[in-house]
């Protein structure tokens, strides 16, 4: 029996349209007011945007209705179809946490407020129904000032039994001007000995080579093979993953088609680079990470062996998941051991 991992999944993306909508409609007049039937609302919300920025704006949307009395909702709904729909046994989940603050306060008092927050989302995780092990990645921002950025590391260093990482976003175009001051904070991360990923290498526009070695998993890192595979074997021997998340592509216009992936997949598979697949966005795609394997299936980009592979790879280089094996190991012994004929043999 196959469960799966996903270690690279947004929370401001992880709400699926209908039930965003249906919290529209009965806590947002003005949402409510637009869209006042569900199909309008979903080809709104999902569909593909030019670039990464005008997608990453949507963010901004569930940012705004996800606060501290409202994320114990939504991540139960999220859990429950996780849980349910998706097969998953391990779950990192990201966001930064600065955005869930109340707007209104100081930078110093929202600074305050972050540790409430991954409290709130770590306590709200915990769904004894539907036994997922979460764990949480805090995300700098490339639009948040240098101090703001610190005081996520520090707190992501402080809640080691919420938080397994720090990651960085808000489109990997943005980090330029701002190389150095990363860099140091990946170092300073490194130093309290927290677990790295950042969004790099998404776009064209997003490929620094001197961030690589700070990171443990590189979110996306598409460009790499595409664009410069000459650094695949450092990577390669540096253990580093590749978080892959399809969809995305497609949505931010990154990709035409899912068939350029073909490349990504065979170069990095040549190279000895994994690779975990992802789902990013599963609530703003509505596409669930059993359909972002399917798809590469029948697409042809890769075939049933790398597919298990990949999923392997997702628990190997998962920061929080506690056991050797991934469960389908475990859960097979376990099956195995509860067949007829073994039960016939110990009576
Ligand atoms: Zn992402």
């Amino acid at each position: 029996m196959a469960l799966y991992a996903d270690l690279h999944r947004h929370l401001g993306g992880s709400v699926v349209p209908r039930i965003l909508w249906r919290y529209f409609k009965r806590h947002n007049q003005e949402m409510a007011q637009r869209f006042p039937k569900y199909p309008a609302f979903e080809e709104f919300y999902t569909r593909k945007r030019n670039t990464l920025d005008e997608y990453l704006e949507l963010h901004t949307l569930v940012e705004s209705v996800q606060t501290e009395q409202t994320l114990p909702y939504f991540i139960y709904r999220l859990i429950r179809g996780a849980y349910i729909f998706e097969n998953l046994a391990y779950l990192e989940l990201r966001y930064t946490p600065y955005l869930r603050t109340p707007e209104h306060l100081s930078q110093n008092q929202r600074i305050d407020e972050m540790a409430k927050i991954v409290q709130i989302v770590g306590k709200a995780s915990q769904v004894h129904e539907y036994p997922i092990i979460i764990s949480q990645i805090l995300c700098m921002h490339s639009r948040l000032p240098y101090e703001v950025n610190k005081a996520i590391v520090e707190l992501a260093a402080n809640m080691g039994d919420y938080v397994c990482a720090i990651d960085v976003a808000g489109g990997d175009s943005h980090y330029g001007d701002r190389l150095d001051e990363f860099i140091s904070l990946y170092q300073y991360a490194r130093s309290l000995g927290l677990k790295t990923t950042g969004h790099l290498y998404e776009t064209p526009q997003g490929c620094y080579p001197a961030l690589l070695p700070y990171l443990m998993r590189i979110g996306h890192g598409i460009q790499i093979p595409l664009k410069y595979p000459e650094l695949l074997p450092e990577i390669a021997r540096s253990n580093q993953c590749l978080e892959v998340c399809p969809t995305t592509y497609l949505k931010t216009g990154t990709l035409e088609d899912l068939s350029e992936l073909k490349v990504v997949f065979d170069r990095c598979f040549d190279a000895g680079v994994d690779i975990a697949i992802c789902t990013d966005n599963a609530g703003l795609h509505n596409v669930r990470l059993p359909f972002e394997y399917e798809n590469l299936l029948t697409q042809d980009v890769i075939d049933f062996k790398q597919l298990q592979a990949c999923q392997d790879a997702a628990f190997r280089h998962a920061f929080a998941w506690p056991h050797k094996e991934r469960p389908a190991s475990l859960l097979t012994d376990l099956l195995k051991d509860n067949s007829p004929e073994k039960m016939l043999l110990s009576v």
